[in-house]
């Protein structure tokens, strides 16, 4: 199943959700992901291995849609969509 920009927004809305942690940071372990405001998508990157803070970056959700779309692992891509809302 692929999905679409769309769901992905509709997803985080439905279902409350303003914060989608991707990974950490492989150095201090600080969670970076995806900030949802209003029908806004941004990504955090920011995390605990410099003082600097960085701004948050728009994202387009086709885009975001398309990476997650991307991950071949069945795995990963069932746990990462679950985190957005998605079951499939
Ligand atoms: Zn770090």
């Amino acid at each position: 199943m692929k999905i679409t920009g769309e769901q992905l927004k509709q997803s985080m809305i439905d279902n409350n959700l303003t914060r989608v942690n991707i990974r950490a940071c492989s150095l201090c372990n600080a969670p970076i992901g995806y900030i949802r405001n209003g029908e806004q998508l941004f990504f955090d990157s920011n995390c605990d291995c410099t003082s600097h803070t960085s701004d948050l970056k728009p994202r387009d959700w086709n885009e975001v849609a398309a990476s997650l779309n991307a991950i071949m692992l069945q795995s990963l891509r069932i746990k990462t969509l679950a985190n957005f809302g998605i079951k499939e």
